[in-house]
C-alpha cells in the first residue's frame, strides 16, 4: 500500500510581477528556506511561471504550481472581486460583470475553463461580499477562511461577519467549498504586523505522490487542512467519524471544536486528539483546532445525507 503524507504549501503569493516587493526567485527562496513543499505564485492578472535552473541550482522544493490572482475591481474599483486560479494552464483575463454575484460566477467559470481550481480571496477586503453572495454561485472550489494580509479583515468588525462565519454561511446553504489559509504575501523585506509578510497561513495537502497533479487533486477534493500554526498528524473526515490528532508544540494547550450547520458548536474538548461521531442530522461537520497561542487549524467539512 502506498503511504500518503502531508505536503505544506502557500497558494496566494505575490512577486514583482505584480505588487509584491521581491522577484520570483527571491520569493521562491523564502518559501524553500522555510520548509514549504509547494508554492503557487499568484500575481494580479499575470501568470508568473518560475522554472528551476539546471545542475546544482536545480531544486525540487517548493514544487511550483501555476497560478494567478484573477482580479476584477468592479463598481469603479470600489469592490474587489479577486479569485485565485490554482493550477491553471493559461492566463485568465478578469471579467467585470457589473454586479458582485455575476462577476464572481463569470470568473469562477473562466478559471474552471482554464483548468484551474477557483479560490475565493479575502471576501472582507473592503467588505466586498459575503456568504449571501457566495451562496448564489455555482462551481465554487476554495474559500479563504484565513488570509494573512492585514487589510483582509478576517476577524470581521462590528456588524460584519468573520471569514469563518462566511464559510459556515456558504456551507449551511449546502454549497461545498473548502477552506484555505493563505499568506497573500507582498512584503519580503520588512517584517511587521502592518505588512503582508509570508509565513502566516498555509495548507497541508495529503497526497500519495509528490507531484503537481497529486497536490492539485488533493486541493480539489478537499483532502487537506488549513493552518496558521497548528500541525495535524491525522485527519479523518468520514460520515461515521470526524477526528483529528495534533502534533503539539512544547507548552501549548489545544482545544478542538466540532461545528455543524449554521456554525453550531457540536462538541468541544481539550487534548491532543479529538473525535466526533455524527448522528446524521448535523448538515455537515468540520473541526477547528485552536492552540493556547491562538494559532488554528481547520479541517474540511463532511456533508451528511441528513
Ligand atoms: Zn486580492
Ligand atoms: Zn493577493
Amino acid at each position: 500500500m502506498t503511504k500518503s503524507r502531508w505536503y505544506k504549501g502557500n497558494i496566494h503569493t505575490h512577486t514583482t510581477e505584480s505588487d509584491g516587493d521581491a522577484e520570483p526567485e527571491k520569493v521562491v527562496g523564502w518559501y524553500r528556506r522555510h520548509g514549504y513543499d509547494f508554492l503557487v505564485l499568484s500575481d494580479h492578472n499575470h501568470l508568473t511561471l518560475f522554472e528551476y535552473g539546471e545542475g546544482r541550482r536545480r531544486f525540487r522544493r517548493p514544487l511550483m504550481i501555476p497560478g494567478e490572482e484573477v482580479s476584477a475591481n468592479i463598481k469603479n474599483g470600489d469592490v474587489p472581486i479577486h479569485l485565485n486560479g490554482v493550477g491553471i494552464s493559461r492566463v485568465v483575463e478578469p471579467i467585470d460583470a457589473g454586479e458582485v454575484v455575476p462577476t464572481i460566477q463569470a470568473n469562477v467559470n473562466a478559471i474552471r475553463q482554464a483548468g484551474g481550481i477557483p479560490s475565493i480571496n479575502h471576501p472582507n477586503y473592503k467588505w466586498a461580499f459575503d456568504h449571501t453572495h457566495l451562496q448564489q454561485v455555482e462551481g465554487l472550489g476554495l474559500l479563504e477562511v484565513f488570509n494573512g494580509h492585514p487589510a483582509a479583515n478576517v476577524y470581521g468588525a462590528p456588524g460584519k461577519f468573520t471569514t469563518e462565519e462566511i464559510w459556515d454561511g456558504v456551507l449551511s446553504a449546502g454549497r461545498v467549498v473548502f477552506g484555505v489559509a493563505t499568506d497573500d504575501s507582498h512584503n519580503y523585506h520588512d517584517f511587521t504586523p502592518q505588512k503582508s509578510n509570508p509565513g502566516r497561513g498555509w495548507v497541508c495537502v495529503r497526497a500519495e505522490t509528490f507531484t503537481r497533479n497529486a497536490i492539485v487533486n488533493g486541493l480539489a477534493m478537499g483532502d487537506f487542512y488549513a493552518s496558521t500554526g497548528v500541525t495535524l498528524l491525522e485527519v479523518e473526515t468520514a460520515a461515521e467519524r470526524v477526528s483529528v490528532e495534533i502534533d503539539p508544540e512544547p507548552g501549548r494547550i489545544y482545544a478542538t471544536r466540532f461545528t455543524g450547520k449554521g456554525g453550531k458548536l457540536l462538541s468541544e474538548s481539550v487534548g491532543l486528539a479529538a473525535a466526533y461521531e455524527p448522528s446524521g442530522s448535523e448538515g455537515y461537520v468540520r473541526a477547528t483546532v485552536v492552540s493556547s497561542s491562538n494559532t488554528k487549524a481547520w479541517t474540511q467539512p463532511v456533508f451528511l445525507p441528513g
